[in-house]
């Protein structure tokens, strides 16, 4: 994940919720991608960020429920043998792959650039993503619909070295995640935290309400005695996520004979998403109650991740022949 500074409920309910149940499953390895976020990087301005998002983002991993006990956390750079396989992978991977990833396309264009001069870093993303993927030998990826052109890119680019210099790496394949999409609190598809449409998860739980208290609902529903509709209402479909079936099919029924408002029926949404992030409000309070605990975690995730590292790194020389 892009150290990105505080998450919201939408990138629970996209990513974390899943990785947290991951761990009963699996060995797993999170990393907080840094060197991929100065890939779109236009100034120092930029940087200056990147160490207290990381920390930001970690206390969320951990509140959420990633348990640095069972899985390795840890931060990108701390690995400097990822940029190692980038360079090595690159050698095997041709630029054709790489321009044609419809995501690279669509960021060109988003960022007013052109293939000629847009940075080599944001072309070579994919393989750089392949390390990061290869690098720990690992054969799953958990990713959303849209990341799965990547995942296969990995695995060519895994394949093409395994048959350009042996067998080395596992084929990653992707493990798809279908989590519900929770629109933002405008009533846009998605929350997102540039659009200034979210919950963050750390909020307080006043902060939480108030921002609830501003969720756009059925627009045509402008005076209490107009009879309501749940269904194109997105405090209705919040309330199908986070409140009880009893809740939601009292919420139908009185809104649609106009026996209840839309300020109680938000309020009693902001109750039910307060009693669903209470768990991590307190498992979040229980990590912040230690000041350092979050880089004793990264330092020890870190050192377990470059054991890994070293040794694929090793075998990776001795298949290409590089000196050691
Ligand atoms: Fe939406 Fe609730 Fe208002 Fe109905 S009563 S329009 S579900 S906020």
């Amino acid at each position: 994940m892009r150290p990105t500074g505080l998450l919201h409920l939408g990138n629970y309910l996209g990513a974390l919720q899943n990785w947290v149940e991951l761990q009963d499953d699996y060995d797993c390895i999170y990393c907080a991608v840094d060197i991929h976020a100065l890939t779109t990087v236009e100034s120092q301005a930029d940087t200056n960020q990147i160490q207290s998002n990381i920390e930001d983002m970690i206390l969320d991993w951990l509140a959420a429920g990633i348990d640095p006990e069972r899985s390795i956390v840890f931060v990108q750079s701390q690995v400097p043998e990822v940029m190692t396989l980038h360079t090595l992978l690159s050698m095997v991977t041709p630029l054709g792959w790489l321009t044609r990833v419809p995501t690279f396309k669509e960021k060109v264009r988003q960022m007013d650039e052109t293939e000629e001069t847009v940075n080599y870093g944001l072309v070579g993303y994919p393989v750089l993503q392949t390390a990061d993927i290869i690098l720990y030998k690992a054969d799953t990826v958990p990713v959303g619909r849209d990341q799965v052109p990547h995942i296969e890119l990995s695995r060519e680019i895994a394949r093409r070295f395994n048959n350009f210099f042996g067998d080395t790496f596992p084929e990653p394949q992707a493990k798809l995640t279908e989590s519900p999409l929770l629109v933002g609190l405008d009533g846009q598809a998605k929350m997102s935290k540039s659009l200034d449409n979210h919950l963050d998860l750390a909020a307080t739980p006043e902060d939480t309400s108030k921002r609830v208290l501003t969720a756009f609902t059925d627009p045509q529903r402008t005076t209490r005695n107009i009879p309501g509709r749940p269904e194109v209402c997105n405090v209705y479909s919040m309330h199908q996520m986070f409140s009880s079936s009893t809740a939601v099919s009292a919420v139908y029924s009185e809104c649609t004979t106009a026996a209840r408002g839309c300020v109680d029926c938000k309020r009693q949404l902001a109750g039910s998403i307060n009693d669903f992030l209470e768990p991590m409000r307190d498992r979040r309070k229980e990590y912040e109650s230690r000041p350092g605990y979050v880089r004793e975690i990264l330092d020890e995730g870190g050192k377990r991740a470059r054991a890994i590292a070293a040794k694929t790194i090793e075998e990776v020389y001795e298949k290409m022949g590089l000196a050691r």
